[in-house]
């Protein structure tokens, strides 16, 4: 292989080919513009925030969240947001604050000897929601804390040190402390049981997860305290204590309290800051969401998602400001949030903000070292089917652009390309390449709240799997990669940018983008739905489901297309021009399916009538619509009990489906096709029965109600 030549022909390559390859080009926005915005946002600048904030224990409600809270609410309004304020939503979760807390081995007068934990080293070595305490203990082993190990030494007055499953410290405060007496707790992880999927706490022997304790008394007695400590923490203590004559003696002090200085009720805070659209009559804004909430480090989640904001939030507002990129006509929210809470409420305070938000671009856990984990990859989950929109291809077209540019092969070096066409990296970061995404809708993270019934607003996730480090001690500075930080921001930023700025002369890229991305998405849908004519034995029943597969991906599309219509009013014809040809590819796809039904069948009729079975029956009786609003849904939408038997993020996507027009069996036929698209790897599978229980479950609650269909 040669490297000298494609070098020397890089300059009349260049010069040949005026205009780029598509990949190279992001094709929604002005390049110059693009440009600008990338070289702006500096993963650098945002990673200082990371800095900052992962400093803090930030549990909800805490006063050290509220530090952090202003600390973003400070750097808001410096980078020149505009209306920056510092919400105190009411919470329905007890606040505590952490204080400080100390365990010592000690001498027999209770001179301290060795510290076993502290929050000098790490916040998280105290279980959150832990009670004040001054005690001087003798240190009981007690193996896995079984009933019979907790009766055989007798741990009354002692404080327990037990190996567990991180759901274990629960059923052992109850055991031991709650019901026989014990002082308190030290946990330490069982290296048996898995930390995070298939990482073990044996893989990551200095790993400490961020654990809470109950806050509910048994028989009248409380929860005291528990100190968490690393599996390599724990066997020393084990063995320290396996080896000593005399059992030894701890002193644990905790001086923390159950409430808040900041606030006399339970509260958890939101920063709250915009870039002012052009036209603020437009109702359409584009809101950007991460959470400040989680224990202390939580580099990744989400400090990386708020240090991203405030960094897309620095750039914009910079090169607004100096006329370097046109205001948009939306405006652009910055949402900095409590995890999923401060959507509901805010909602529910506020329920005439629903009909302002056009979209959400949500992002927890943005800044992951992707050479930690090679399998790591940065996902960014689509828009749902229920609130599909052009938003997804804006996200997908994106997500294509910066992963060419960040991308290295050997027909882009031959065109004069060192590593990558339009490289984003970061000085004090790494040259790796951008690894990221589109995958189905998963939920968890703070966009689910504008996802869910009854706000139904269409959102994209930026999100890092696998992560084992995540909501422990090792999720922090050190496995951040500010190469990879700086690309999701810019990423993110393209996104909520295109979408404030677009107006009637960006209609035509839009468009392209959809109905091309939509073609691609019919295609694979036509190919899924022939797949099942193919490999089932029923060749009717397949006829059927195949038939669902495609009035599923036309209806998805349909909604995408109209969603278009919201750039410009002047372009309602043009829009129902675009449907009109959706409902001819649907019906070219229809009779696809129809003549493969006749090859597959060896007939030359028409399918026989669809067999439902006695739940369909039932289902197709069924017309489940939403009632509550967004206070109601607040107070009781975990009175929705999911079916044990369906993936939670499908049966989120199923409630949120429900629009007073599909029935049940509707309801049915979409999820099955959800899952047929994404795999039931992703979705996992489903049966009328469980849509059924769903349903009537969702019916109980008083969210929805089931109107019958006549
Ligand atoms: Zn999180």
């Amino acid at each position: 292989m040669t490297t000298a030549r494609p070098l020397l022909l890089a300059a009349c390559v260049l010069a040949a080919s005026a205009p780029a390859a598509a990949a190279q080009q992001y094709p929604l926005l002005d390049s110059t513009l693009t440009n600008r915005i990338s070289a702006e946002i500096s993963g650098d600048a945002a990673y200082d925030h990371i800095r900052i904030l992962s400093a803090y224990h930030r549990p909800q409600g805490s006063d050290t969240l509220f530090v952090a809270a202003s600390y973003v609410q400070r750097m808001a309004r410096a980078f020149g947001l505009d209306s920056v304020h510092l919400i105190m939503q009411e919470s329905k979760r007890a606040t505590w604050n952490p204080g400080t807390s100390d365990l010592w081995i000690v001498d027999d007068h209770g001179a301290p000897l060795e510290r076993v934990a502290s929050s000098i080293d790490n916040r998280i070595e105290l279980a959150d929601r832990s009670r004040p305490a001054d005690v001087t203990a003798e240190l009981v082993d007690v193996g896995a804390g079984s009933d019979a190990e907790l009766d055989a030494a007798n741990v009354a007055g002692k404080i327990v040190l037990v190996r567990g499953s991180p759901g274990d410290l629960g059923r052992v405060m109850a055991a031991a402390v709650q019901r026989r007496g014990a002082a308190g707790v030290i946990w330490y992880p069982d290296p048996y049981t898995p930390s995070r999927g298939f990482f073990s706490f044996g893989d990551q022997p200095t790993m400490v997860p961020w654990l809470t304790l109950s806050t509910q008394p048994i028989d009248g007695k409380l929860p005291t305290f528990a100190f968490v400590i690393s599996l390599r923490g724990g066997v020393a203590l084990h063995n320290r204590a396996a080896a000593s004559k005399a059992p030894l003696r701890l002193h644990a002090i905790v001086k923390s309290e159950l409430g808040s200085t900041v606030h006399s009720k339970p509260w958890m805070p939101m920063v709250e800051g915009v870039i002012r659209g052009t036209s603020p009559d437009a109702a359409q804004d584009v809101v950007l969401t991460g959470h400040m909430q989680e224990e202390q480090h939580s580099a990744n989640d989400d400090a990386s998602g708020c240090a991203s904001m405030l960094e897309i939030a620095r750039a914009l507002t910079k090169l607004i400001d100096e006329g370097f990129l046109p205001r948009p006509r939306r405006t652009i929210r910055f949402w900095f949030t409590t995890e999923n809470d401060s959507e509901r409420r805010y909602f529910a305070d506020h329920p005439e903000i629903l009909k302002r938000l056009w979209v959400d671009i949500n992002q927890d856990m943005v800044g992951a070292d992707q050479s930690v984990d090679v399998m790591r990859t940065q996902n960014v989950n689509r828009v749902p089917f229920a609130r599909f929109h052009f938003l997804n291809d804006v996200m997908e077209s994106v997500i294509d652009y910066m992963v060419a540019a960040n991308s290295s092969n050997i027909t882009q070096y031959r065109n004069g390309y060192g590593l990558y066409p339009k490289p984003h990296l970061s000085h004090n970061g790494s040259m790796d390449r951008y690894n990221a995404q589109p995958v189905w809708y998963q939920g968890d993270s703070d966009h689910e709240g504008f996802v869910d019934a009854p706000a139904g607003i269409p959102a994209v996730g930026f999100g890092n799997e696998p992560d084992r480090f995540i909501h422990s001690n090792l999720d922090d500075l050190q496995f951040i990669d500010r190469t990879q930080l700086g690309r999701n921001a810019v990423s993110a930023a393209l996104i909520a940018y295109t979408i404030a700025s677009a107006d009637s002369s960006d209609f035509a890229a839009l468009a392209a983008e959809t109905v091309g991305r939509g073609e691609a998405r019919i295609g694979r849908s036509v190919g899924v739905a022939m797949q099942l004519l193919a490999a089932w034995p029923d060749k009717t029943a397949a006829y059927y489901a195949a038939a669902d597969q495609v009035r599923y991906a036309i209806e998805r599309e349909h909604r995408a297309i109209a969603s278009l219509g919201g750039i410009s009013s002047s372009k309602a014809a043009a829009v129902a021009q675009m449907q009109g040809t959706l409902d001819e590819r649907e019906k070219s796809a229809l009779h696809e399916l129809e003549l493969a039904y006749q090859r597959e069948a060896h007939t030359t009729h028409a399918p026989p009538a669809r067999k439902l079975s006695a739940t369909e029956m039932e289902l197709a009786k069924m017309r489940p619509a939403i009632v509550g609003g967004p206070r109601e849904f607040l107070f009781h939408r975990d009175d929705v009990e999911p079916d044990s038997g369906v993936n939670e993020y499908l049966s989120s996507q199923l409630l949120a489906t429900i629009d007073g027009h599909r029935t049940g069996l509707d309801l049915y036929h979409i999820a099955a096709a959800e899952i047929r698209e994404a795999g039931t790897q992703y979705y996992g599978e489903i049966t009328p029965e469980n849509v059924l229980h769903l349903l009537e479950s969702a019916q109980r609650s008083k969210l929805f109600r089931i109107d019958p269909v006549r």
